[in-house]
């Protein structure tokens, strides 16, 4: 039999771990809530700072498509105001980059899908995740209000939903 591992959610965490999996020859789903054009055109969900380990898994998957000796943050200074201020100073052994969710994300979205991953778009629930277990490939039908808000592109609105719970993207 076929192993195939599903996993729910395309962070940094599920699309690393999709990546290796898909790396090491395993069969992955990856069950996003968002395209990558709805997470592209959408608002800048955090500003993560990738550090030394993410960097280096990026590096060992082949998705550091960033890496370049000017890019980077070598050093942190911290000033808390006071009588007298309170001043750190720390330079980094492993510089951090910081690289924009919806530029990065999106991109390992590519690396995985263009890898032959295949990257269902569907907000999935608990229950749901008996269901995949059990061989389902689809989660249940959401409405548009369960969906997060975010400034979908043309096309690939929550509301493109309807009738379907799941889009496939390969
Ligand atoms: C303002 C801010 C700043 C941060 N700065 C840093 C930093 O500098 N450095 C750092 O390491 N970390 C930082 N973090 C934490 C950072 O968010 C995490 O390190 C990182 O994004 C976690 O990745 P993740 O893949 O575990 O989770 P997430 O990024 O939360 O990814 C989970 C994904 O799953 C999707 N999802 C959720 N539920 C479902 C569902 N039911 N079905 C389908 N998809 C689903 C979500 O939409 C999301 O895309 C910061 C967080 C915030 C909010």
């Amino acid at each position: 039999m076929t192993t195939t591992i599903g996993i729910v959610g395309a962070g940094i965490a599920g699309l690393h771990l999709a990546l290796y999996l898909q790396k090491h020859g395993i069969g992955v789903t990856l069950y996003s809530d968002r395209a990558a054009e709805e997470l592209s055109s959408g608002k800048l969900p955090s500003s993560v700072a990738l550090m030394g380990a993410t960097l280096g898994r990026d590096g060992e998957l082949g998705t550091n498509h960033w890496e370049r000796p000017e890019l980077g943050t070598f050093a942190v200074d911290i000033r808390v105001a006071g009588d007298p201020p309170l001043v750190l100073h720390g330079a980094l052994t492993q510089p951090f980059l910081f690289i924009d969710m919806r530029v990065y994300l999106p991109t390992l979205m590519k690396d995985f899908t263009s890898r032959g991953g295949k990257l269902v778009v569907a907000r999935c629930t608990a229950a749901d995740v008996g269901r995949l277990a059990a061989g389902s490939r689809r989660c249940s039908r959401v409405s548009r209000s369960a969906l997060p808000t975010s400034s979908p592109s043309a096309g690939s609105s929550p509301g493109s939903f309807a009738g379907s719970a799941s889009r496939t993207h390969s």
